[in-house]
């Protein structure tokens, strides 16, 4: 690139090489494009945003980065928690026009253009009676979810989403365009279900779907106690693959199907999700009934689409997230994490139990890059609030918040890290994966290009 030219006429070079569109700070809609979900990072102001159209667009702006010296942040659906999409300065490759769906139900694959929402995709397959397993809401891309694991409704049934990954297009550094699968470059393959987006921009991705014939789900909301969260795990630990649960503990929100008094009083909302038949749901359902009157109980047949968490897209907020894997919760850690809950102010905030196992721990360590295969349960602390100067507060109670709980375990989930650095990212990774992970860096990404992320080194 010759950098005699300033760097906006370069821009506009780039732009008319590309069959996508780039927005620049001089365009109406770059206050808008530029933002990703979290409003942490709303200061931070790219030097373009580039919607590519194509697999070959991804490749000229790589090429364009490295000749500029550009940063390159990597968006699909915009929801990292660390901030990783959002670049100060630096080029946003944005693939959310990459939304093309191609399901071939009779071969039970689909190919999803890395552009497309866990919601569109979801609401795409079920229309075949079909199903992905995704995450618990519906705005989050399948791009940044897939790459990190894919913790969801359907964990252990089906595992995790990266366990329904059956092919990839991925754009290297040096412009290369793969299709990568078990079979063809089968260390890439391997280092992207799990190692996120440290090995190049995925353009396109493959998915085993499963038929889902019968489906019993929805919120279970029960009191709040010590003894009820404990004994919730406990239930989920001890039940069927068929049913996979989340436990949100959090205040009530103004729900129309709860009593006004209950608004703003902590309660453990227990997303229920049973990938099965109906009587077979009541019989793994009980035991969680039984752990006290529920407060309101809306489990039932639904289309799993219906599990996706309702998202108000009004409401502009900061997040902060910090978790841990653990060997399950006992009525000590409960209790901490009830008294913890009290101990912030942020208006929305909630302590998160995931209860994995079953098809998610069949899957031998070493067979993805994401290794905690035999970790039973995922904890973690959320808060959201109108105003990113909190976030340092915020990140202070929720870190807090998870020590507390820590009993000898350390590690945890790519996806839920923040901007925890380095030594947290280090502990998402045993050492023969991290090892791994950063011997097939070097071979497809050598200088870092791709570093604005929960970053892996290329091995020296
Ligand atoms: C409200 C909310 C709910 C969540 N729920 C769940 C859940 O239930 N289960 C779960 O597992 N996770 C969950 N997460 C975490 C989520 O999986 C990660 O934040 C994920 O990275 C978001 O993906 P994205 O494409 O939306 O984000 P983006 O911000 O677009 O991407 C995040 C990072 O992933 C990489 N990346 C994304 N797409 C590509 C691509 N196509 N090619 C190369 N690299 C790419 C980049 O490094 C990028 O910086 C949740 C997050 C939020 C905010």
């Amino acid at each position: 690139m010759d950098k005699r030219f300033p760097l906006e006429d370069q821009i506009d070079m780039l732009a008319s090489a590309l069959r996508g569109r780039v927005i620049a700070p001089g365009n109406a809609d770059y206050d808008t494009v530029r933002l990703t979900a979290a409003g942490n990072f709303d200061g931070r102001r790219p030097a373009a945003v580039i919607r590519v159209a194509t697999a070959a667009d991804v490749a000229a702006v790589l090429n364009f980065a490295q000749a500029t010296d550009l940063e390159v942040a990597v968006r699909s659906g915009g929801h990292s928690i660390g901030g990783h999409s959002a670049s100060n300065g630096g080029l946003v490759i944005d693939l959310r026009d990459l939304d093309s769906l191609e399901i071939d139900a009779k071969a039970a694959t689909a190919w999803c253009g890395a552009g497309l929402t866990a919601g569109e995709v979801t609401e795409a397959v079920q229309q075949h009676g079909m199903i992905i397993g995704f995450g618990d809401a519906a705005t989050v891309g399948i791009g940044g979810l897939t790459l990190g694991g894919g913790v969801g409704f359907l964990a252990r049934k089906h595992g995790l989403t990266i366990d329904h990954l059956l092919a990839a297009e991925i754009v290297t550094a040096n412009g290369d365009i793969l299709v990568v699968d078990a079979d063809h470059h089968a260390d890439l393959f391997w280092a992207i279900r799990g190692g996120g987006g440290n090995f190049g921009v995925v353009t396109r991705l493959k998915y085993r779907i499963h038929p889902l014939p019968s489906f019993i789900g929805g919120p279970l909301i029960l009191p709040a106690t010590a003894e009820v969260l404990a004994g919730f795990v406990a239930a989920a630990e001890a039940a069927p693959d068929e049913l996979t649960v989340i436990a949100n503990v959090m205040p009530a929100p103004p729900l129309p199907f709860l009593p006004p008094a209950l608004h703003g009083q902590t309660i453990l909302m227990g997303m229920m999700a049973y990938a099965g038949g109906a009587e077979a749901a009541e019989r793994a359902l009980a035991p969680f009934r039984a752990l006290a009157t529920p407060l309101a109980d809306l489990v039932g047949p639904a289309p799993l689409s219906s599990m996706y968490i309702p998202e108000d897209p009004t409401l502009r907020l900061s997040v902060t997230c910090r978790s841990l894997f653990t060997a399950g919760i006992d009525t000590a850690q409960a209790s901490e994490i009830l008294a913890h809950l009290d101990r912030t102010d942020a208006p929305m905030k909630v302590a998160q139990v995931r209860v994995l196992g079953g098809a998610t721990a069949r899957v031998p360590a070493e067979a993805t890059a994401y290794a905690h295969r035999k970790s039973r349960v995922l904890v973690g602390y959320l808060a959201m609030y109108p105003d990113p100067a909190e976030t340092l507060a915020q990140d202070y109670w929720a870190e807090q918040g998870i020590t507390a709980l820590r009993n000898g375990e350390d590690s945890v989930y790519v996806n839920f890290l923040g901007t925890e650095g380095h030594d947290r990212i280090r502990a998402a990774y045993p050492d023969m994966t991290w090892n791994r992970l950063r011997a097939v860096k070097r071979q497809y990404d050598p200088e870092n290009l791709f570093r604005l992320n929960q970053n892996i080194p290329p091995a020296a």
